[in-house]
Order: C-alpha cells, then sequence, then structure tokens
C-alpha cells in the first residue's frame, strides 16, 4: 500500500464519518441513493431526505412502482430533480432488466441513468470492496491540491489526469474506507475556502500547502456572466387553491408542477384582467431571484383571485388545457413542486397574501 494511502487510512480509524445514515446498513440501494443524493448537496443538507426517502421506498421495487409525481415530490427542495427522475427510470430499468436486483458489475451499473463512472466505482467499492477509483468534487479538491495541479478540471485532459492519479493512488484492499476517507477528507478538513490543514494527514506532502496556495486549486472554471432572466408566475387562486400545471418531462423544472408561466398562454388574460380590475383582484408579490447553474431567473408571483363574476369562466378556460389541477392549500397533495413555487405555497399559507408591491402591476423590486 502507498504512503498516501496508508496515512489517510490511519486518520480515517481515528476521524472519518462511520455513522452517518446510509452507512449503517448498507445496501447497494441505500448506498446508490445517498450518492445521488449527495452530488452537488452537502451531507446535512441530504440526511432528513435520505431518511425520508428510505422510509417510504425501502426498495428498488417500492421506488420502481412509485409514479414520477410522488417520487419528485420526495425530492422537493432538494434541487437538481434530474437526478430524482434518472433515479426512478434506473428502478424501473434494475426492475425490468435485472430481476429488480442491482448490479455488481460495473458496466451494468454505469450504463444505468444517473450514474457516472465515480458514482458506479462509488457504490461497488462501498458494498462489495469492488478496487474501483471515485472521482468525485471532494476527491478532486485533495488531489489537486495534493499535486499542484492546475488547469479547470472540467477539462478533457485535466480529468484524465486526476483519474490516472485516483487509480494510481486507490489501494486494492480496504477500498471502502479509501473511497470513504477521500471524500470525508474533501468535506471535513480540505474544505473549499478554509482547508483546516494543520489537521490533514497528508500535509507535510502537499504541494499547494508547500507553497502556500491552497485555494489557487482546484483552478476555477473560466468566468462566463451568468444571464439573467425574468418570469412571471400567475397564481389563480379559488378560495382554499391554487391552479397548477405540470411541466414538460424535459426541460427547466422537467415534470414538477408550476403555476403558469406567463409569458406563455395566459399573457392575453392576464392583460384583460389588469385592464378591468372590477372583475378580479390581481396582486403582484415582491420578485426574487432563484439561481439555476446556467443563468439567474427572477421570478415574480402575481396572484390572480377569482371572484365569482369570471370564477366559471377561468375555469373553464384552464380545464379546457387538461394539464393541470387544484392543489389545497391546506394539505399537501404528494405533487413534486419546483422550489420557489412552494416558497409562493408557503407564503401564502403562513400569511394569506403574498407581500405586496403595488395593488396591480407595478414596477417589480429586486
Ligand atoms: S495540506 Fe491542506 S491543502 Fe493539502 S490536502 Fe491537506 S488540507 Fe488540502
Amino acid at each position: 500500500m502507498n504512503a498516501f494511502s496508508k496515512q489517510v487510512l490511519a486518520w480515517y480509524a481515528k476521524f472519518g464519518r462511520k455513522n452517518l445514515p446510509w452507512q449503517k446498513k448498507k445496501t447497494l440501494y441505500s448506498v446508490w441513493l445517498s450518492e445521488i443524493m449527495c452530488q452537488q448537496t452537502q451531507v446535512a443538507t441530504v440526511i432528513p431526505y435520505f431518511e425520508r426517502f428510505m422510509q417510504r421506498f425501502p426498495d428498488i421495487q417500492t421506488l420502481a412502482a412509485a409514479s414520477q409525481d410522488e417520487v419528485l415530490h420526495l425530492w422537493t427542495g432538494l434541487g437538481y430533480y434530474a437526478r430524482g427522475r434518472n433515479l426512478h427510470k434506473a428502478a424501473q430499468q434494475i426492475r425490468d432488466q435485472h430481476n429488480g436486483q442491482f448490479p455488481t458489475q460495473f458496466e451494468d451499473v454505469v450504463a444505468l441513468p444517473g450514474i457516472g463512472r465515480s458514482t458506479a466505482g462509488a457504490i461497488l467499492s462501498s458494498v462489495l470492496n469492488q478496487p474501483y477509483a471515485i472521482l468525485d468534487g471532494n476527491v478532486k479538491r485533495v488531489l489537486t491540491r495534493y499535486f499542484a495541479l492546475s488547469g479547470w478540471t472540467g477539462k478533457k485532459a485535466i480529468e484524465t489526469q486526476l483519474w490516472a492519479l485516483a487509480e494510481s493512488l486507490t489501494p486494492q484492499d480496504k477500498v471502502a474506507d479509501y473511497n470513504q476517507v477521500m471524500m470525508d477528507l474533501g468535506a471535513m478538513v480540505c474544505t473549499r475556502t478554509k482547508p483546516k490543514c494543520e489537521l490533514c494527514p497528508v500535509a507535510q506532502d502537499c504541494k499547494a500547502h508547500a507553497l502556500h496556495r491552497e485555494l489557487d486549486f482546484p483552478t476555477k472554471k473560466p468566468k462566463k456572466k451568468i444571464p439573467e432572466k425574468q418570469a412571471y408566475f400567475i397564481v389563480f387562486r379559488k378560495e382554499e387553491a391554487v391552479w397548477l400545471e405540470q411541466r414538460p418531462s424535459v426541460g427547466l423544472w422537467g415534470g414538477l408542477w408550476c403555476f403558469p408561466q406567463v409569458e406563455t398562454h395566459m399573457q392575453d388574460y392576464i392583460a384583460q384582467s389588469v385592464t378591468n380590475p372590477a372583475l378580479i383582484s390581481t396582486q403582484v408579490g415582491i420578485s426574487f431571484k432563484h439561481t439555476f447553474s446556467h443563468f439567474h431567473l427572477y421570478i415574480t408571483p402575481v396572484v390572480v383571485s377569482l371572484t365569482p363574476q369570471v370564477h366559471l369562466k377561468v375555469e373553464n378556460q384552464l380545464a379546457e388545457q387538461d394539464k393541470g389541477r387544484w392543489y389545497a392549500l391546506d394539505q399537501s397533495a404528494k405533487l413534486g413542486l419546483a422550489a420557489p413555487m412552494l416558497k409562493i405555497i408557503n407564503e401564502l399559507r403562513e400569511n394569506d397574501i403574498i407581500r405586496k408591491v403595488t395593488p396591480h402591476h407595478g414596477e417589480v423590486k429586486r
């Protein structure tokens, strides 16, 4: 075993995380779920989601048999919803192609939706001790610093170099502990902005540390200004219910339930409602920012309370489109909701109204 592995494994024995919920009774299913949930999300955030998910879907069969709506409902707030959709699809694929048993061959695992090389390696090494290296964000940070390796890790050439380094350091035995400690080191010691080098088991040979340039690695992604977009969401309100529509399964918030977006089919109706405020009560909420990886979206909720005079007309108009449903504010139907929609719903639940900007359409404040 190389010196690096020995040092980090000795540290793991004393300080590594060994009591995370998915480490207690490890199965390929539970570790797979935890790996997917932990992508781009901190462990502390993941834990309650993981526990709720395991309680509702204790095995692959239950998950495969569930509706996508219910899966996304339990994913609500965790973000990156493609992960939830892929997890569900993969469970169905395992049911149909692998007799409901999570595959144990690397090629079969990596062929499942939403599972890449690092995740497949993490699952198989963690549960079956198969000697696969991993290369998630934490490992990339430790390795680029330890070797003072420059270049954006999203570049193919750098990624290839990192995989070669990861493989050369990964031991043949104790691979489950080794991969775990690499994730632990990245999350607990070699952190993004304040690495605790004084606690690090490999500080003595770390090149970035010797150069006092820890924060220069990994090299940041070349900056592109993220564009800003605007969207108005129309909250049709009928007493204690609001109208939601399911988004197409691909694209932004695919398969999730949202309020209708005004640029699309309801724009004319809203324009008309604003010019005739006697028939309808319209309230524009304060816009708020929601950031995606590739743009910022400024969201403005517009609550349209339906008065009896227009009730029927609007209801018919909405029902004709045949893609939405009324959602009672006082009960939570099991629907996958995009996080900003949930924020608006919670505000309506708690305050009954949306914080106002002006009684009718006015300047949007940011
Ligand atoms: S010495 Fe510091 S920078 Fe180097 S691997 Fe350890 S924590 Fe990271």
